[in-house]
């Protein structure tokens, strides 16, 4: 789909924040996503908010794959005692449209730029000029670096590139920064000003317009200048160990992206005790930790792994999106944590990274909104298999919960026994017919 492209800025309004202002009702009570201001964030910040998640929901602490934190299981009434218990903590949510920076922004010596003021730049530009905007829209402002957004999908996309040894800024829409539609090369002077004439035209194209849908051509005639080609490096996983600027960073991620706070609380306080000194939340559900020297890393790893973290880009349950499911949910008809681990237990071919495994309680699919190469889907019948697509698609196949472990052991055995030499699970999804797995599912091989 395109839509039609107005250059000029529109006058509608954006809703407010989505998070503490709108919390959003699960099966578990009403869910509260935060986004703090801080990029760094302190360990009293983080015990601020492991103490407020027991007190004002039911202590189940998510990390989402865009690095923001949810709190589950919260009553209505609660909601205002969690904002007065952030702001007494200092900790200042975001608001308005997110714009995702690079997580060491500003203190990566291999960055092009800092990218921070241009999304500050921008984030001000869109709330003054009060547009309405598709709730979910995504901004990327990227200036490199080791720990880049390459691989971050958004509706618009600043790229940082190096010009004649100036600094400037690729516009593009739709995509990461391989499959983005370029639209403009920009200044540091032009950049904000050609980003909002973006943003005006979603905005002129109706509430629910993303990145995607719209007319590039049209983009490209409001500038005439044509953006250059950009290389497509991927970033490392930020799982693991990272020496940027000749500091280490360790980037641990809850298993699943969920952790209990006295889990969380626990961990800080351990980190501290190694010498953590920053906690920067980042994408792929990740918990970025500063301050650590060398003959630190092993211990802080241990406290992670003992709090139930994984500290390796190895991890197979990196691969799989899980929900509350029925431990934290009362919509969940199953056991979502139990399904993962059977996953990593007897399916490890199918976690090698290359493909998004989905484990939902129910269709609402909130863990992983998009498609993804393998769904296991809780509905009232019991768990029914997906295949590249979405918690609500139809399932192929249906089978009861108390035979799910063993149907993973089929899968897994059937993935074994058809992958090739160094072949990925993505490879091997795509190639085999959707009738081997569902027979696999029910047992029928
Ligand atoms: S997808 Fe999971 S967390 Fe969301 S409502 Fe369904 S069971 Fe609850």
């Amino acid at each position: 789909m395109t839509t039609a492209l107005a250059c000029d800025p529109g006058t509608f309004r954006r809703g407010a924040c989505p998070s503490l202002a709108a919390p959003m009702r699960t099966g578990d009570g009403f869910l509260v996503r935060l986004r703090p201001v801080a990029a760094a964030l302190t360990a009293n910040d983080l015990l601020a908010i492991a103490s407020l998640a027991r007190e004002t929901g039911n202590g189940l602490i998510e990390i989402t794959a865009r690095g923001n934190i949810q709190l589950r299981g919260l009553t209505l009434e609660m909601v205002p005692r969690l904002a007065e218990g952030l702001a007494a903590a200092g900790i200042l949510p975001q608001t308005g449209v997110a714009i995702e920076t690079p997580v060491l922004s500003g203190i990566d010596p291999s960055e092009i730029t800092d990218a921070t003021p241009v999304a500050d730049a921008l984030r001000n530009a869109i709330a003054a000029a009060a547009l309405t905007l598709a709730p979910k829209l995504a901004i990327v402002v990227d200036g490199g670096g080791v720990l880049s957004l390459a691989d971050m999908v958004a509706d618009i996309r600043l790229d940082a590139v190096e010009v004649g040894g100036a600094v400037a800024w690729r516009l593009s829409v739709g995509g990461d920064r391989e499959t983005a539609q370029p639209i403009a090369l920009l200044s540091s002077e032009t950049v904000v000003e050609g980003a909002m004439t973006v943003v005006a035209a979603l905005a002129a194209a109706g509430a629910g317009t993303r990145g995607r849908d719209l007319d590039v051509a049209a983009l490209v005639a409001c500038f005439n200048a044509p953006a250059l080609p950009i290389a497509a490096t991927i970033p490392p996983h930020l799982i693991g160990v990272h020496v940027i600027g000749g500091q280490f960073v360790l980037g641990v991620s809850p298993a699943y992206g969920q952790v209990h706070a006295d889990r969380l609380a626990a961990l800080v306080h351990s980190l501290s005790a190694c010498g953590a000194t920053e906690f920067r939340l980042a994408p792929h559900r990740t918990l970025l930790v500063r301050g650590l020297s060398e003959p630190a890393l092993a211990a802080a790893q241990d406290a992670a792994q003992r709090e139930g973290f994984w500290c390796t880009d190895k991890a197979p349950g990196r691969s799989v999106s899980i929900c509350a499911g029925a431990a934290g949910c009362a919509s969940a008809s199953f056991d979502t944590h139990a399904a993962a681990d059977a996953l990593v237990a007897h399916a490890a071919e199918l976690l090698d990274g290359s493909a998004d495994v989905h484990v939902s309680g129910c269709p609402k699919g909130c863990a992983h909104p998009a498609r993804a190469a393998v769904t296991l889907c809780g509905t009232a019948e019991g768990v029914g298999l997906v295949l590249n697509g979405k918690a609500s698609d139809p399932a192929l196949s249906t089978i009861p919960a108390d035979g799910l472990v063993p149907a993973i052991q089929r899968l897994g055995n059937l993935s074994r026994n058809r992958r090739g030499d160094h072949e990925t699970a993505k490879s091997l999804i795509d190639r085999t017919a959707p009738a081997l797995f569902v027979s696999a599912y029910q047992g029928q091989q």
